[in-house]
């Protein structure tokens, strides 16, 4: 396998060290070079651009245009696009190493954010279901940091995605679509978007997850109006409320089967809710190396405060936790690599991760005391930032539901 990946200037061998003692010690029995070198160079741009870089842009309401092409000129938007399109050739698990250490190396949320965007929801996509054509138009560019966007959630459908009512109607060889999209994260940005419609309107599906059609679309397009959501972190990156008037779009423009968009769409989601599990473990090992740090050198009383178990064993809970939480999404990766349904461990990765992240930052911010809650100490940023993991890309709740139906073989909660 011939990775993209390249040695940045200035990295030295024992970096990789540095890597297993924070944490990757389990795996390095059975990483392959290539593998290595995506945690190596991953954490090498974690360290250039650190929290204080995040604390800037999140505060500024910036895109970080310099993280972001130190990304692409190592080859991580391409990392699970096929070589002959310019990427690494790799999976899903490889895409795990290289955010799970981007985000714990002090990118935050930010080292799997714009990854997920571009390679997931652009790369993997059209990588898994796009034609040639499609292929030679949008890969290479992915490959080298083109900017994609997910439109798929509705306001009246929300978490009901079957229930979607933009429609893409056909018109000699074109389809013109109407619609209001919401949440869609990147969309000023984007050169391309996965834009998630109906051909079939609900009631007059044969079956509710039939009549769904996937389409690429070109942006910026005069027929797509974006308005941004202010919200409560993630900064650095703009999330839009859509609306869609009259937009043309071709024949060619279709990503795999007309009203067969659903069953296609699972090979985006799944992948994306492995992306925000790691970054949800990613997080609670960044929050907690930093309350370590902290709570070996801060004395009120005579011990350092860890020396105190209501400090202690909430850290050390937690790490336990995202340990194995990351392994399950380890295995949602590697089945989903090898072509295998990877829903149940997706999901059940998802709410185990997001558990275990959760659990971390707030006993972090708990060991930073009053500082916890000052700006300068970052915390109280992963805080806001691993929040949204509980209500995206898939809730909380509905992962649960997803567990209980397909796992446990229960009745259907809703
Ligand atoms: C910052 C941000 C970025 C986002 N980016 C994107 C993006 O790029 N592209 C995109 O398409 N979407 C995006 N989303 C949308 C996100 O995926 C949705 O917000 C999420 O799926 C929930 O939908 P909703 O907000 O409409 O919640 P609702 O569906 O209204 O749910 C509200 C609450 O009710 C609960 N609930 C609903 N039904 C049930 C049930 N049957 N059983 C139990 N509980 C239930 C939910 O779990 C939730 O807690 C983003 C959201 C945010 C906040």
């Amino acid at each position: 396998m011939n990775c993209l990946i390249i040695k940045r200037k200035g990295f030295y061998t024992n970096r990789f060290e540095y890597v297993l003692k924070s944490g990757w010690g389990i795996m390095d029995f059975e990483l392959t070079a290539e593998q290595k070198m995506i945690v190596e160079t991953a954490a090498e741009i974690a360290h250039d651009y650190g929290p204080e870089y995040w604390r800037e842009k999140d505060k500024n309401h910036e895109f970080p245009e310099d993280f972001w092409k130190s990304l692409a000129e190592a080859g991580f938007p391409g990392i699970v696009i096929p070589e002959k399109y310019g990427g690494g050739g790799m999976g899903m698990f490889e895409m795990l190493l290289a955010m799970e250490t981007l985000v714990s190396e002090g990118c935050g949320l930010a080292g799997e954010w714009f990854l997920c965007l571009s390679s997931v929801f652009g790369g993997l996509s059209i990588t898994k279901h796009g034609n040639d054509a499609q292929k030679e138009k949008y890969l290479p560019r992915i490959a080298k940091g083109m900017e994609f966007c997910l439109a798929l959630t509705e306001p009246d459908a929300g978490t009901n995605t079957l229930n979607i009512k933009t429609l893409a109607v056909e018109d000699g060889n074109d389809y013109v679509v109407n619609g209001q999209k919401i949440f869609i994260s990147g969309a000023d940005r984007a050169k391309g978007m996965l834009l998630v419609t109906r051909t079939t309107p609900l009631e007059k599906a044969p079956k509710r997850t039939l009549g769904l059609t996937l389409f690429l679309v070109d942006l910026p397009n005069p027929a797509v109006e974006i308005i941004p959501i202010e919200k409560h972190g993630i900064n650095y990156s703009k999330t839009f409320e859509v609306y869609i008037s009259d937009l043309r779009v071709p024949r060619e423009s279709v990503l795999g089967e007309v009203d067969k968009g659903w069953y296609l769409l699972l090979d985006t989601l799944n992948p994306e809710r492995m992306s925000f599990s790691a970054a949800a473990c990613g997080l609670g090992l960044l929050a907690i190396k930093k309350a370590v740090e902290y709570a070996k050198e801060r004395k009120v009383f005579e011990a350092p405060i860890g020396a105190h178990q209501a400090i202690q064993f909430p850290l050390a809970e937690a790490k336990a936790k995202i340990e194995a939480a990351r392994l399950l999404n380890y295995k949602a990766a590697w089945l989903f690599d090898r072509g295998q349904e990877c829903g149940a461990e997706a999901n059940m990765a998802k709410v185990a991760a997001v558990e275990a992240g959760t659990e971390a930052v707030y006993h972090a911010m708990q060991t930073f005391g009053g500082y916890g809650y000052a700006v300068e100490y970052d915390v109280e940023r992963w805080w806001r930032e691993v929040n949204l993991i509980r209500l995206a890309p898939v809730t909380h709740q509905m992962a649960l539901a997803f567990i209980g139906q397909h796992v446990l073989g229960l009745p259907k909660s809703y």
